[in-house]
């Protein structure tokens, strides 16, 4: 029998359950336009008392929730500091520019993950015609799997506040960073004006995303949601799932970062590899081919059944649709690359 093969490339990658179509084909729902769908008024009040905010906003992707958040907080001429590798910034066509004018100024990243304090604080512009107009710090948690550090979001919020700066969290997979300090989400979220927090990653829905804030700022996102078309109709269909991936697919996350560890050990000893920061971060495992040719390894890999991606530097994400079972089968077939090589 063929090995199903060893899906590596995301946690998007994860398919729904039995219990999560089951709970999709109950939904309740109603059109939300009309905000009438009962699943969805559920999950957007859960998701905003689990991360200390007043209000919640459902959205069919991360990419369009973000957006949404730099289109409520900043005016057409009003720029946001983030860094260069933020998916805000990089991953999302440039979106706040193209339909917001809304200016990005990335930094460069710190390898904690941090984008660090006096950068910021030298981004910041004064009140000059030259200049675009200063308004929202916006950070990332988990980035690129690394957690960022409790005190320095504090003291980046504290910052923000010094200069009348809002501040948002792409928290695309802000519950790994929860669980994997062992913190409640609030602790983090609660810290922010706005989050936006994906249930299509780890957590495993199939679609959807939660803007979380004030009421004030989930209004005015509102307003922007329908025009950039993300006022949905019966949408309960899929908040269910993701009420579903709430009631179950939170906790486990430990087990995907427990995998990630063994992966990173697997493979640490190998000649010509390297684990970027020596051990998994969260469910990531980031690998330097030091002879360099990262895209032979990729497609060596992928013949024999392992797909991962990463652009230069490889990229392994586990999720719940892999067992440990084949994580051992991955480092097997990682192995037998460098093993090959030196033959
Ligand atoms: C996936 C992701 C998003 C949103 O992506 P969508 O595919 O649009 O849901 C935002 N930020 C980060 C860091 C992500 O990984």
């Amino acid at each position: 029998m063929n090995q199903p093969v060893i899906d590596l490339r995301s946690d998007t990658v994860t398919v729904p359950c039995e219990g999560m179509r089951r709970a999709m084909a109950a939904a309740e729902v109603g059109d939300d336009v009309y905000g009438e769908d009962p699943t969805i008024n559920r999950l957007e009040t859960r998701l905003a008392e689990m991360s200390a905010h007043e209000a919640g906003l459902f959205f069919p992707s991360g990419t369009q929730s973000n957006l949404v958040a730099l289109l409520s907080h900043c005016q057409r001429g009003e720029e946001y500091i983030v860094s260069q590798d933020a998916h805000t910034y990089k991953y999302e066509g440039g979106g706040a520019a193209v339909l917001g004018s809304i200016q990005p100024q990335p930094i460069e990243l710190a390898p904690d993950g941090t984008i660090p304090l006096e950068k910021i604080r030298a981004a910041i512009k004064e009140d000059d015609p030259h200049f675009a107009i200063t308004r929202l710090v916006a950070l990332e948690n988990t980035i690129a799997g690394r957690i960022v550090p409790q005190d320095y979001i504090v003291a980046a919020r504290e910052l923000a506040r010094e200069h009348g700066l809002s501040f948002h969290l792409d928290g695309a997979r802000v519950f790994n960073a929860a669980v994997g300090q062992g913190l409640a989400l609030a602790d983090i979220t609660g810290l922010f004006d706005s989050v936006s927090i994906c249930l299509s990653k780890g957590l495993g829905a199939p679609v959807g995303s939660v803007l979380v804030g004030s009421h004030d700022l989930i209004a005015r996102g509102r307003r922007w949601r329908k025009m950039v078309g993300g006022g949905m109709r019966q949408a309960g269909i899929i908040a269910a799932a993701c009420e579903y991936a709430l009631d179950h697919n939170v906790e486990r996350l430990a087990e995907d970062h427990a995998l990630a560890a063994r992966l990173a050990e697997g493979v640490s000893a190998i000649d010509g590899l390297r684990v970027v920061d020596g051990a998994a971060r969260t469910n990531m495992v980031f690998l330097d081919c030091t002879g360099g040719d990262g895209e032979d390894f990729r497609e060596w890999c992928a013949t024999r059944g392992l797909r991962f991606g990463g652009r230069g530097t490889a990229r392994l994400v586990v999720h719940k649709d892999v067992n440990a079972e084949q994580i051992e089968s991955a480092i097997g077939i990682i192995q037998a690359y460098f093993a090959d090589r030196r033959d």
